[in-house]
């Protein structure tokens, strides 16, 4: 039987704390214990800072982060010849300062180093390949080609970059939220933000949180961030697939053709894991996601002989019109880390050394290049990916005609009846079958009548 889970989440225990019970007051409260909002308040402890972070869900690493592939690299696929020189620079090098000072922090039994791959098998991948080399050649950023590697097919071309990382991205949610709970950050989980005011954010208890400076680090920004132009930001959704193998290996890898697959092993509880994902789509527009998995199982089957994965499970990560992620100030004293394209655990460590800054009131050389959301050069486009609705997303809506409405901005979610959730179109909020929240920006649940 196939688990619909995540292989990171088998691991018990998470990190768990108390719900906030009373109003109280710090220098920066940070929403959102991912990634993000993790190493932030750890970085922002260590400084002595009084850092308050509140967890919607019940335990740290529940959001995208315990769901995701587990590779901490600098190389994004083939996303640096996609931004101008001057900021695939800087955007480069600061993933690589914040990946190798977090490296040395943590216990070696925490990481694997390894050599990061994207590889192509068709033409059209070929050619961004080779742009994405020229790329690294002017930014002198070191690199080699092979066309031999470990992979069980062949490649037209693949790009290695040696010294990268991989990891069980909930054992190190774990680490991280135990240093900075040591440090002195106070974590609270099951503990959801619904209002922001200027000074203070609202639980959904009642209880206040009152801050010098907020960080909105919750994935997509909340709700109650609206006036954040939400419209920029694309949201997809991809899958992911876990197999027990015999055997592990030395690279992580990517494929850069129009329809990429991720690929890397991992021990897990003492037992070799291979994980194959890929097949996105823009989130919330498929009503049945089942031909996503069958398809990543029949290559499964075609390419390493695994019959069917152990696990499977499906993540959703939000883009920006720049390419590069928004971490800037939003609003008065309000500060938001989003953005991250599917490389949130090197963007977030990105994230957490600019959000010190900020704390701090100390200038950053890499800021400018994380503030995009004044850029409008791609508003055009961001209007029409928003206008956009899939012939699937239409079909799953007859299908349950009386869908019901998302408490974010009002759109009309859809039954995924492969995952049993309901998903909004517009801008990627997720709800469970009973209506509860699974992932934002929405942070109220869903108004279900007997009619559904
Ligand atoms: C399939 C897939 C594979 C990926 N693989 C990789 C990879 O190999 N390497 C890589 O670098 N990146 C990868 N990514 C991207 C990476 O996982 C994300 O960018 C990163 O985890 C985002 O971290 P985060 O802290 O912003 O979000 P999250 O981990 O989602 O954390 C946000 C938290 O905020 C909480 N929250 C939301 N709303 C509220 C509220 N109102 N009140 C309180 N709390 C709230 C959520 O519950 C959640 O826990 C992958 C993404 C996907 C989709």
């Amino acid at each position: 039987m196939i688990m619909q889970e995540s292989l990171w989440l088998q691991q018990q225990p998470l990190f768990q704390n108390a719900t906030l019970q009373q109003d109280i007051s710090c220098d920066v409260c940070i929403i959102g214990g991912g990634m993000s909002g993790i190493q932030t308040a750890w970085k922002l402890a260590k400084a002595g800072i009084r850092v308050v972070l509140v967890e919607a869900k019940p335990a740290i690493g529940l959001g995208i982060t315990g769901y995701s592939t587990g590779k901490i690299t600098s190389q994004h696929g083939a996303k640096l010849y996609t931004v101008p020189l001057d900021k695939a620079k800087i955007y480069y090098n600061a993933n690589e300062v914040a990946i190798t000072s977090f490296i040395e922090k943590l216990p070696t039994d925490l990481y694997q180093e390894v050599t990061s791959y994207i590889y192509s098998t068709t033409e059209a991948g070929d050619q961004k390949l080779q742009q994405e080399i020229a790329c690294y050649e002017q930014l002198s950023i070191p690199f080699f080609t092979t066309k031999e590697t470990e992979l069980p097919f062949p490649v037209t071309s693949a790009v290695g970059i040696s010294k990268q990382y991989q990891c069980d991205p909930v054992a190190i949610l774990r680490y991280s939220t135990q240093q900075a709970v040591s440090a002195g950050a106070e974590i609270y989980t099951n503990s959801r933000a619904t209002k922001v005011y200027a000074d203070k954010i609202e639980l959904e208890n009642g209880c206040h949180v009152t801050f010098q400076k907020l960080f909105v680090c919750t994935h997509f920004p909340i709700a109650a961030m609206q006036k954040l132009r939400v419209m920029q930001l694309e949201i997809y959704r991809s899958y992911l697939t876990a197999s027990p193998v015999l055997d592990l290996m030395k690279g992580q890898y990517l494929s850069v053709d129009d329809s990429s697959r991720t690929i890397r092993t991992a021990l897990y509880n003492e037992k070799p894991y291979l994980l194959y994902g890929g097949r996105e789509h823009r989130a919330g527009t498929v009503s049945n996601v089942q031909p996503y998995y069958d398809s990543l199982t029949e290559e499964l089957r075609k390419h390493f002989d695994i019959s069917q994965p152990a696990f499977s499970w499906s993540a959703q990560d939000v883009q920006t019109p720049t390419q590069l992620p928004f971490i800037e100030q939003i609003a008065d004293r309000i500060f938001i880390a989003t953005g991250y394209d599917k490389w949130g655990l090197s963007n977030s460590l990105v994230a957490s050394e600019l959000l010190l800054h900020y704390a701090t009131e100390q200038p950053h050389p890499a800021a400018a290049t994380f503030q995009n959301i004044g850029d409008f050069s791609s508003w055009t486009k961001a209007l029409q990916s928003v206008g956009f609705i899939g012939l699937s997303f239409v079909e799953g809506y007859l299908a349950k005609p009386n869908a019901p409405i998302c408490t974010h901005l009002g759109c009309k979610t859809t039954w995924n009846k492969a995952e049993d959730t309901w998903d909004c179109p517009c801008h990627g909020s997720r709800f469970s079958a009973d209506g509860q929240v699974i992932e934002g920006p929405a942070v109220e649940p869903l108004k279900l009548d007997s009619s559904q």
